[in-house]
C-alpha cells in the first residue's frame, strides 16, 4: 500500500558532512545529541550516520531513547542527557548507556541497578551535572562535597564527567558563560582534589556546550583551557548545528560562527503533493469559517499536510510552499489534515505534483528560520514538531 503523501527527506550525506565539520573545527570530542527523535530527523536514520561520520558519543534525552540507539548503534558512547527515571538503571545498564545524575536517588538507582548484575566498585561511568546557573537540572556547586561521597567506598559508580549546559552561548558578549564556567570551577577543583576519603576523583570528561558554543571558536578555547587545567578532555554537545542550523547569536554574529554557518549543510526537506484542484469565483469562501476570501476566480490546490503532522495551524494565511519551482501562499485556515494553497500563477499545476513545505525546489528555498518565524517561535520547535506520522526517508 503506498502511503498519505506526506514525508521528510534527510540527506545524510549533509548531515555527516556537518558532524565532520564540527568535528574537525573544535578539536574536542563531539556528542552528536540526537535526542527528540534526532530533532525530528528521525534517530534510526541520524543516529548511525552519526556514527558513520566519526562521531563516538551519541546523547538522547531518557533511558528509552538510549535503548531506540542501542539497537541501530551497537558500539557507539550513549548519553542519557536527562538522567533516569525511578526503576530504569536496570535498562540503561542492561543498555550500556551513560546517565548523568544529579538527584540522590537517581545515583541510588544506578547503584542498585549495578550491584543487581555484579558489577565491581567503580567500574559504571556517570556523569554528573552542575547547575551553574540555569537552575534546571545539576546539583549547586556548593553541593559537590557532599555529593563526591556517593562516589567513595565500594560504589559501582565512576564519575566520569562533568557536565554544565551553557543557557545563553550565542550571547556574543559571552557574559553569562564566563559567569557559568566561573562558577563551576571551584567544582572541577574540588573533584580533582578528591572527596572525604578518596583523593583525585579524575574524572575524564568536560562535558559542556550546545552548537552555539561549539561554533563559537571564542568559547571552545575557553573551554579547552579549563579542561586542560584541571587534567579533563572537553566535550562538546551540538544538537541543532548537526541538523544544519546554526542558532542566531545576538547582539551580533562572531565572524568565525558566520563563516561557519556557511559550511553548514541543510539536512531536511519537509515535502506533499497536490491532492486535488479547484477553480473557485471572486467572493468563495476557504476553509475553516472562511477567514479567506477570493478576490478574483482562483485556482486551489489541497495538500496532504495539516497541523496534526506539525504544520503550525498559525501558518493559515501566512506561509508560503513551493510549486512548480514558485513560491505561493496558503489561503485559509490550516486544518488539522490539510491545508489549501493559492496556484493560480503557477502554470500546468497537476494533481501528483510535487510540494515543498521546508526545503528547496528550484531555485526558491523555504528555511526553517523562516517557518520558526511566521510561527513565532525557534528552529528547534519547528523541527521537533514535525509528526510521528509523516514518514522520514534517507536520501
Ligand atoms: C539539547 C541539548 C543540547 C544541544 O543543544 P543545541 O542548541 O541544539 O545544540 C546540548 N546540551 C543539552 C543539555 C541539551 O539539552
Amino acid at each position: 500500500m503506498t502511503r498519505r503523501p506526506c514525508w521528510v527527506e534527510i540527506d545524510t550525506q549533509a548531515f555527516e558532512s556537518n558532524v565532520r565539520l564540527l568535528m574537525s573545527q573544535c578539536a574536542a570530542e563531539v556528542l552528536a545529541v540526537v535526542k527528540a527523535d534526532a530533532y525530528g530527523h528521525g534517530l534510526t536514520i541520524c543516529a548511525p550516520a552519526a556514527v558513520d561520520a566519526g562521531a563516538r558519543w551519541l546523547g538522547v534525552t531518557t533511558v528509552e531513547e538510549g535503548v531506540a540507539a542501542r539497537a541501530v548503534c551497537p558500539a557507539a558512547e550513549i548519553l542519557v542527557i536527562s538522567g533516569p527515571y525511578p526503576f530504569q538503571g536496570d535498562a540503561a545498564v542492561a543498555n550500556r548507556l551513560t546517565v548523568v545524575v544529579w538527584e540522590p536517588w537517581q545515583v541510588a538507582e544506578m547503584e542498585q541497578a549495578a550491584r543487581a548484575v555484579g558489577r565491581a566498585a567503580g567500574s559504571l561511568a556517570v556523569h554528573l551535572e552542575i547547575d551553574t546557573g540555569m537552575s534546571r537540572q545539576g546539583i549547586r556547586p556548593e553541593e559537590i562535597a557532599s555529593f563526591l561521597l556517593h562516589f567513595e567506598g565500594d560504589s559501582p559508580l565512576r564519575l566520569d564527567g562533568v557536565m554544565t549546559h551553557l543557557f545563553a552561548a550565542e550571547e556574543s558578549d559571552r557574559r553569562t558563560t564566563l559567569e557559568q564556567l566561573e562558577a563551576l570551577e571551584p567544582v572541577l577543583a574540588r573533584v580533582r582534589d578528591g572527596g572525604v576519603r578518596k583523593a583525585g576523583l579524575r574524572p575524564m570528561w568536560l562535558n559542556v556546550g550546545n552548537s552555539a558554543a561549539t561554533l563559537d571558536a571564542e568559547t571552545t578555547g575557553r573551554l579547552q583551557e579549563l579542561a586542560a587545567k584541571y587534567g579533563m578532555r572537553l566535550m562538546l554537545r551540538p544538537g541543532l548545528a548537526l541538523y544544519g542550523v546554526a542558532p542566531e547569536f545576538a547582539p551580533e554574529e562572531p565572524a568565525t560562527v558566520a563563516e561557519l554557518r556557511g559550511l553548514l549543510r541543510p539536512v531536511l526537506s519537509w515535502k506533499t503533493r497536490v491532492v486535488g484542484l479547484r477553480r473557485i469565483e471572486a467572493g468563495t469562501l476557504v476553509g475553516y469559517n472562511g477567514s479567506f476570501v477570493a478576490t478574483e476566480p482562483m485556482r486551489v490546490a489541497l495538500l496532504a499536510v495539516g497541523y496534526a503532522d506539525g504544520y503550525r495551524r498559525s501558518l493559515g494565511n501566512r506561509a508560503e510552499v513551493l510549486v512548480g519551482g514558485q513560491r505561493v501562499p496558503v489561503i485559509g485556515r490550516v486544518s488539522m489534515d490539510q491545508v489549501t494553497v493559492d496556484v493560480t500563477d503557477v502554470p500546468g499545476v497537476a494533481a501528483g505534483d510535487e510540494v515543498v513545505l521546508l526545503g528547496r525546489q528550484g531555485q526558491e528555498c523555504i528555511r526553517v528560520e523562516e517557518l520558526a518565524g511566521l510561527e513565532g517561535t525557534i528552529v528547534w520547535e519547528v523541527f521537533t514538531s514535525i509528526g510521528a506520522r509523516v514518514e522520514r526517508r534517507a536520501v
